[in-house]
């Protein structure tokens, strides 16, 4: 073996270069990021929308042992408790050895992803066909979404006060919907429109029956028929859809991709991709944390979280007033020495688009879990810029840890932009910063994701409970 240059041991000492994960790990613990993302698939599958979310991270925390938090009592070190806002959104805690006024570790993720609500009144009959009217929830390319099989997931609350659960076709056996699309022999004008309005809001409309019911004396005999089935499944009207949250999510399962099955494509992976890793976090924590836990499944981030199930309403800091009121502490006494991981994707490098990206400062895949500093648009426009102290804090623990970890922007510097929930953690004075799975064709129906990614997010999350 010759000697190494003296470039060479500089370059050593003073460059990092950041590989493939695959390469900085061995076999053993790739399998462990494959085995870790098999719970990550069936998780996707059953928690299409924040409500279904909601209901199975619940039925995993009580497996785990996670109680409903009851207000006004002093939990002790190790109890495990969750908070259920409104089904939409979940708090889980483990309590830590620490008392509270040294702070809480927080981990959040959102629930909902992009998809098209119905509106308020949306059953037509036109030309003997049944059609739903939809109002598009989160930034979709509208397009993406036409001829996509989709199923029809929500609740209904009937006249009686009596809620129904709706969930219809991501069986096989069940049947599915769709937005359809022109043909392209008769889109000549179509193919002129721009992307943006190919397929245009009011045109996002769902094919949900064609066959009339038989009786002569009535009109509009499709959507007679359609309100009849819906009346013999659910026991419900027309108006009922009034008092109803119904939405259509693709109707496929979550996929290994790739022949070396390195990666998943999914709906939702924005932002199960990190809810499931902190989740998981919390769920598998074996010993009392040093801080107490925190672990946020929150709603509406990908409208603004606005509304009581955002992260923008009061049930944060409302749920740390709970846990520090019967120790005689003011909520923000924690909440200032609170941490907090805004746990949420961050755009992938594609090959395909390399021009919205700056290659130095931008995440790929299987590089690990990317640290977002700042999000924002127009000259960081928006964003809770985390503190040089803060990133220092978290690059130390996670290197600690072995994580697997990169940086990145959302984009090279005016190609766009985007927000994360990391401003409103901000605003209730907790140091915070944006980590999450990097995620190639975000917000569209079938987003992709590397499995090596998803572990390290668990693996980051851990870290964070688990740091002495
Ligand atoms: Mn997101
Ligand atoms: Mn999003």
């Amino acid at each position: 073996m010759s000697e190494k240059t003296a470039g060479e041991l500089l370059k050593e000492q003073l460059i990092r270069e950041r590989k493939n994960g695959f390469l900085e790990l061995d076999d053993a613990e790739c399998n462990k990021a494959y085995d870790f993302c098999e719970g990550y698939k069936a998780y996707l599958d059953e928690a299409k929308t924040e409500r279904e979310a909601v209901t199975e991270s619940i039925r995993m925390a009580e497996a785990a042992g996670f109680v409903p938090m009851e207000k006004g009592k002093k939990y002790a070190p190790g109890d495990k408790i969750y908070y259920n806002n409104r089904d939409k959104s979940l708090i889980l805690a483990v309590i830590g050895q620490e008392p509270v006024k040294k702070g809480v570790r927080i981990a959040v993720a959102h629930i909902d992803s992009p998809r098209l609500d119905l509106k308020p009144r949306p059953l037509y009959e036109d030309s003997e066909l049944a059609l739903l009217k939809t109002h598009y929830y989160g930034g979709i390319k509208k397009y993406q979404w036409g001829t996509v099989p989709l199923s029809l997931h929500g609740v209904i609350v009937k006249a009686d006060g009596t809620s129904v659960q709706v969930r219809i076709g991501d069986d096989p056996s069940e049947p599915v919907f769709v937005v359809n699309d022109l043909l392209i022999h008769l889109a000549d004008e179509q193919m002129k429109r721009t992307a943006a309005t190919a397929l245009k809001g009011e045109e996002m409309n769902v094919l949900i029956g064609s066959r009339p019911f038989r009786d002569d004396a009535v009109s509009e005999k499709v959507k007679l028929n359609i309100l009849n089935l819906l009346f013999e499944k659910y026991g419900i009207c027309e108006e009922d859809f009034l008092s109803a949250e119904l939405c259509l999510v693709p109707a496929y399962s979550a996929r290994d991709l790739g022949l070396d099955k390195s990666m998943i494509g999914s709906y939702a992976h924005d932002d199960r991709v990190c809810a499931y890793p902190a989740l998981m976090a919390i769920l598998d924590l074996k010993e009392v944390p040093p801080c107490t836990a925190v672990t946020i499944l929150t709603d509406k981030e990908e409208i603004g979280s606005d509304g009581n199930t955002g992260l923008h309403s009061a049930y944060l800091p409302n749920f740390v007033a709970d846990l520090a009121e019967p120790y005689g502490i003011p909520a923000r006494w924690v909440l200032t020495a609170s941490e907090c991981l805004s746990a949420d994707v961050n755009a992938a490098f594609d090959p395909t688009f390399p021009s919205v990206m700056e290659k130095n400062n931008c995440a790929y895949l299987n590089k690990g879990v990317v640290i977002t500093k700042y999000t924002g648009a127009r000259g960081k426009s928006s964003t809770s810029d985390a503190s040089a102290e803060f990133m220092g804090r978290i690059r130390r623990m996670l290197d600690r840890e072995g994580v697997i970890w990169q940086i990145g922007e959302l984009g090279a510097v005016d190609a766009g932009g985007g927000g994360t929930v990391a401003k409103y953690v901000a605003e209730l004075d907790v140091d915070v910063v944006d980590l999450g799975v990097p995620v190639l064709s975000m917000h569209a129906p079938f987003e992709t994701v590397s499995k090596l990614d998803v572990f390290m997010a668990y693996r980051a999350f851990k870290a964070l409970f688990e740091d002495q």
